[in-house]
């Protein structure tokens, strides 16, 4: 679930607002239009990477740094990806819960408050809201209080006796409007009241200010309080998200923790106060060093985690080294003359497909403890080992050449390829391993890929593996008799590597 992109593209339809009543300030030469653009520019650029928008910080990169004549293409370019962000529905929509049993008003409330990222669900009765709350994730209420089934008010209590809906915004749209109506609605827990005719500006704000606060709340609780970074439960969400980026778009990603070293003695020697401000300095020092894009959070006291997406264990390690050097540089304390500098120790693991946060950091965690005994103040990695489920695939293929693009190919992707060079040596081979998928050459000398097959199909671990045969260009028949022998799929040679991999994902993923 990806609470927090949808709140962040909620938040987007006012930043876009704003920007556009600041662009036409600008083009009227107005200087306060500049400074509310760069002002604008600035927050979405620390944002951007955050949320998993890395294009939105470059557009808004690129126009706080500009010079202004340069303002209104960059502005626009950046509208143009805002706009494409805050409409992409790919994720939960906020619902909004319309009670009003007048078509009239229900249909201009729902033109009113229509927006992207927004769900509306219009009934006439509390009964028929009941229903909605019961099937949909619904953010605000707003609810009309003469209805034809009960009194909208009846309504409001018994949402409000529901610890699950108690902090659901409630407005109450009506035509009464005498004061102890009122009072009543709010001793109930409403949180507006709008008397009709509603003035619909005025509600319009309410609903987006409501709904943008529900967003802080959120992000409130995916804030750690001392240094200002996401938290665990933050760090948990992004890692989720950039898992399955990755394994989309089949690009690295790497994850690293880092513990601060000896600060059980920075915290003795020099005070807690102390203590924390380091704490609160890493935070920038670190991320200085790094990419937009890449995600730190703190895990809790002094240990700290990193996402590198796009980033194979060798570049992150290089990438955290420089943040090493650079923290490792700072001088804290000073007042009364103290100055010490901390440096912390690291651990640096490939994320795989399969593994789950907890995994990949006990991972990273162990390879942070072997740093710790190694004389802290250093980072040790690790490629390959992270992945627990490593899927072995059987490779029996004559030709060396082919047998070396393969191999090179599939273990780059976290598999690991066993070969043999005939037929006769993998059927040996084969009843003491347990792989995931096989690929056959079809020409290979003395038992054949056809015969391997057939053999191997006898084997019980082998009945049902995905097994797949290479043939070679201009043997039609070859693919026939394969699949009439129980390949599941082949590749014709000369393949491409690409295609190969997106074939075997495939048929290990079917399983
Ligand atoms: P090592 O190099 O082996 O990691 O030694 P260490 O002293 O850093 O490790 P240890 O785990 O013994 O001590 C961690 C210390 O971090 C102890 C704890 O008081 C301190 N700490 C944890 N959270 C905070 C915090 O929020 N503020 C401050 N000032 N100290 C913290
Ligand atoms: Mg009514
Ligand atoms: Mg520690
Ligand atoms: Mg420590």
């Amino acid at each position: 679930m990806d609470d927090l992109r949808r709140l962040y593209r909620e938040a987007l339809v006012a930043r876009i607002d704003a920007l556009q009543v600041a662009r036409q300030a600008f083009l009227a030469g107005d200087q306060e239009g500049v400074d509310s653009i760069r002002r604008l520019a600035h927050t979405l650029k620390g944002s951007g990477g955050t949320y998993g928008f890395p294009e939105i910080t470059e557009a808004a990169e690129a126009l706080e740094a500009g010079e202004a004549d340069q303002a209104i293409p960059l502005l626009d370019t950046l509208l143009g990806i805002l706009r494409e962000v805050a409409s992409s529905g790919d994720e939960r929509k906020f619902g909004l819960l319309i009670i009003e049993d007048d078509p009239v008003t229900s249909r201009i409330l729902q033109s009113r408050l229509a927006g992207a990222n927004r769900e509306i669900f219009a009934v006439e009765t509390a009964a028929a809201a009941e229903k909605v709350l019961e099937g949909e994730d619904i953010a605000i209420i707003l609810l009309d209080l003469i209805l034809p089934d009960t009194d909208g008010r009846n309504f409001l209590v018994n949402i409000r006796e529901r610890p699950e809906l108690a902090g659901l915004p409630v407005i109450i749209t009506s035509v009464k409007g005498s004061a102890s109506t009122k009072a009543e609605c709010f001793a109930l827990g409403a949180d507006e009241y709008f008397e009709k005719p509603i003035d619909y500006e005025v509600l319009s704000a309410a609903v987006a200010a409501k709904l943008q606060r529900s967003g802080e709340l959120v992000r409130e609780s995916r804030t750690d309080p001392l240094t200002g970074l996401p938290n665990r439960a933050a760090f948990h969400e992004a890692f989720k998200r950039a898992q399955s980026l990755a394994s989309r778009s089949r690009e690295s990603l790497s994850l690293a923790i880092l513990d601060l070293d000896h600060f059980k003695s920075v915290n003795d020697t020099y005070g807690h106060g102390l203590g924390d401000e380091v704490l609160r300095r890493l935070g920038p020092v670190i991320t200085g060093a790094l990419r937009q894009t890449d995600f730190l959070a703190r895990w809790g006291g002094e240990e700290f985690v990193i996402l590198f997406p796009k980033a194979g264990v060798a570049g992150s390690t290089r990438a955290l080294q420089k943040a090493l050097d650079a923290f490792g540089q700072e001088e804290f304390g000073g007042a009364k003359g103290v100055s010490f500098q901390v440096t912390f120790s690291a651990g640096v693991t490939a994320v795989w497909d399969k593994v789950n946060v907890g995994e990949a950091v006990a991972m990273a965690d162990r390879l942070l403890y072997r740093a710790k005994s190694g004389g802290r103040n250093r980072i040790l990695n690790e490629a390959v080992s992270a992945s627990p489920e490593k899927k072995k695939i059987l490779l029996a293929e004559d030709d060396e050449v082919t047998a070396a693009v393969i191999k090179h190919r599939l273990s780059r992707e976290g598999f690991e390829v066993i070969h043999f060079s005939d037929g006769a040596a993998a059927l040996k081979g084969a009843s003491d391993l347990e792989v995931s998928l096989a690929i056959l050459d079809v020409k290979m000398p003395g038992i054949d890929g056809f015969e391997l097959l057939e053999r191997l199909r006898q084997i019980p671990p082998y009945r049902k593996i995905p097994i797949v045969m290479l043939t070679s260009m201009g043997s039609e028949k070859d693919i026939v008799r394969g699949f009439e022998s129980g390949a599941d799929d082949y590749i014709m040679k000369p393949f491409s590597p690409v295609e190969l991999l997106a074939r075997i994902r495939r048929l290990i993923r079917a399983r």
